[in-house]
């Protein structure tokens, strides 16, 4: 039970966001060890605020082993933060910096945990919107969990850097890069969360961002370009029938033909890989 901030310890740095640092902290009396997310806005940026209040709300309902558990949430005048539990081994982002490509009953294995989690959180009316590998966490066991619900923050911030901002929209769904295609429904958010999980998918297989060309400058107009009418995709020929498609029924450019959560949870991809999904991720993982 963490009372108050003064009971953590900080120990060293996690990683950055654009406006956030993340620490591994200490709690001093249990000595229990947790990630600490210290958001920091300043106080005349209202819209800032009601975003990072926003992903505190979130955070409180949310309750799942596919989901980053949030332990508490304090509040100063200019931060917020928040206490996670420690996500040992890091994000799938720096997991690709070190292996570049995965085996593909490893991609598997995350694959399904982020479809539970998605199932959890769709199921609670809460669309990630920023699904992408450094928002993808993994822990000593090798679970893999879902991150980071502040991407409303992200979107409208003015403090977001570009890089940031190309960074979210590169996962984007085409309904939500060109917002012609919604066609109000309500349901979109949904599959956009599959549409992103499908380029971790792919990005996993062929070992780059995988919807423009290898090492090419992803500008702005050509990530639209991409996204909005990219060709038919090339996969390698190595990869098995099963992963392209999977990655098919993810990558559906009309979201109302997309594969749902439910879908994709029994395709043969995610469901006829040899072994339980944390060994595969922990095992491969702990190679290094
Ligand atoms: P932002 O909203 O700025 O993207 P994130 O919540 O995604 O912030 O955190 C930024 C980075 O910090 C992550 O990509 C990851 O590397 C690290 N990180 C975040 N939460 C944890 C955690 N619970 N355990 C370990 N590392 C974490
Ligand atoms: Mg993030």
């Amino acid at each position: 039970n963490i009372e108050k901030l003064s009971d953590l310890e900080k120990m060293a740095v996690l990683g950055h966001g654009n406006s956030c640092t993340v620490y591994k902290v200490r709690h001093k009396r249990s000595s229990s060890i947790f990630a600490l997310k210290i958001l920091r806005f300043d106080r005349s940026s209202t819209i800032i605020r009601q975003q990072a209040g926003r992903e505190a709300e979130i955070l409180k309902r949310v309750d799942s082993p596919y989901v980053v558990q949030c332990h508490a949430v304090f509040d100063s005048e200019d931060d917020l933060y928040f206490a996670m539990e420690h996500m040992e081994r890091g994000s799938l982002h720096d997991v690709l910096l070190v292996h570049r490509i995965l085996p593909e009953d490893v991609i598997s294995s995350v694959a399904r945990c982020v479809l539970n989690g998605l199932q959890y959180l769709h199921g609670k009316q809460i669309v990630h919107g920023d699904i992408k590998p450094s928002n993808l966490l993994i822990n000593a066991e090798g679970d893999v969990k879902i991150a980071d619900f502040g991407v409303s923050r992200v979107v409208v911030g003015k403090h977001d850097s570009y890089e940031t901002y190309m960074g979210t929209c590169a996962y984007m769904s085409p309904e939500r890069i060109d917002p012609e295609r919604w066609d109000g429904n309500g349901d979109h958010g949904f599959a956009g969360d599959v549409w992103s999980l499908g380029v971790v998918v792919l990005e996993c297989l062929v070992g780059h961002y995988p919807l423009i060309g290898r090492g090419e400058k992803p500008d702005w107009a050509a990530l639209v370009c991409a996204i909005s009418f990219g060709e038919r995709l090339q996969m390698p020929k190595s990869a098995s029938s099963r992963i392209q498609s999977f990655v098919r029924r993810c990558l559906e450019k009309d979201w109302k033909k997309r594969g749902t959560v439910v879908e994709l949870l029994d395709h043969p991809f995610v469901t006829q890989n040899s072994f339980e999904s944390r060994h595969g991720v922990a095992d491969f993982v702990l190679r290094d």
